[in-house]
């Protein structure tokens, strides 16, 4: 479904991710675990379209994907830091992404209120982020990414800043649409906890390539080299 063949980064003469190949299946969900620095934001960068690639090529639903711009890919992001726009309502965050894909008015509208309905803020869509707390703001974040109908969402450290609470209530809400929508997620995460409950396979990231992949039971159970069962279970 995802593919990304042979695909490498540099910048400058740091190259960052080396000869990756990984394909990531529909409905699948796939976090990136690894220290700083290893290039799972780099890879996030790339298939969002926000990054180029430096070479190789990565397909979508057997579309070449690597040379059309972000909002032709088919894919939602929530970025730890990719913010809401503060100028702008509730409402007019989550109807960004269709405005720009050219809907009409009455389509956005319809759409926009299903939406904020399904996550349960539609009580909130006249608000402006900064008058939402840090819970809702994400999931704002999470629907604004899901009003298009995306073949992949693409998160990085979206639960990152949030308290212990919040953080498992959204994982629990995320799950849950990632089930019912049948959505094929990639997951950037600090949290090992957190990779390992949610996840259908984990890719451990060792500078710039894969050292291992699997289901969250054969990477914690079995890990296949030194970098892995060091990684695992480090407090980072
Ligand atoms: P973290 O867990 O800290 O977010 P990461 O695994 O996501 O780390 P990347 O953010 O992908 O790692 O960064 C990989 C390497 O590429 C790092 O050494 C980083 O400094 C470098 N890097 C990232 N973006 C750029 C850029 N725009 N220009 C130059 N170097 C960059």
């Amino acid at each position: 479904f995802i593919h990304l063949e042979n695909v490498s980064k540099s910048y400058g003469p740091m190259q960052v991710v080396e000869g990756l190949d990984l394909q990531v299946k529909k409905g699948e969900f796939l976090s990136l675990l690894g220290p700083s620095g290893s290039g799972k934001t780099t890879i996030l960068m790339m298939l969002a379209g926000f990054e180029s690639i430096t070479s190789g090529a990565m397909w979508l639903d057997n579309q070449k994907i690597n040379e059309l711009p972000p909002h032709k890919r088919g894919m939602g992001v929530v970025f730890q830091n990719y913010a809401l726009f503060p100028h702008m309502s509730v409402a007019e965050n989550v109807a960004f992404p269709l405005q720009m894909r050219g809907m009409g008015k009455a389509d956005i509208a319809a759409k926009v209120k299903t939406a904020l309905e399904r996550v349960r803020l539609s009580h909130l869509g006249d608000r402006k982020p900064s008058q939402l707390s840090g819970g809702q703001q994400q999931r704002v974040a999470l629907t604004r990414a899901l009003v298009f109908e995306p073949k992949v969402i693409l998160m990085d450290e979206p639960l990152g800043a949030l308290d212990k609470q919040l953080r498992e209530e959204m994982q629990l809400e995320i799950r849950e649409l990632h089930r019912r929508l049948g959505l094929t997620i990639v997951f950037v995460t600090h949290d090992q906890s957190e990779a390992l409950t949610m996840s259908d396979r984990i890719a451990i990231f060792d500078k710039g390539k894969i050292a291992q992949i699997g289901a969250p039971a054969d990477v914690y159970d079995r890990p296949q080299n030194r970098f892995v069962s060091q990684f695992i279970g480090e407090t980072n």
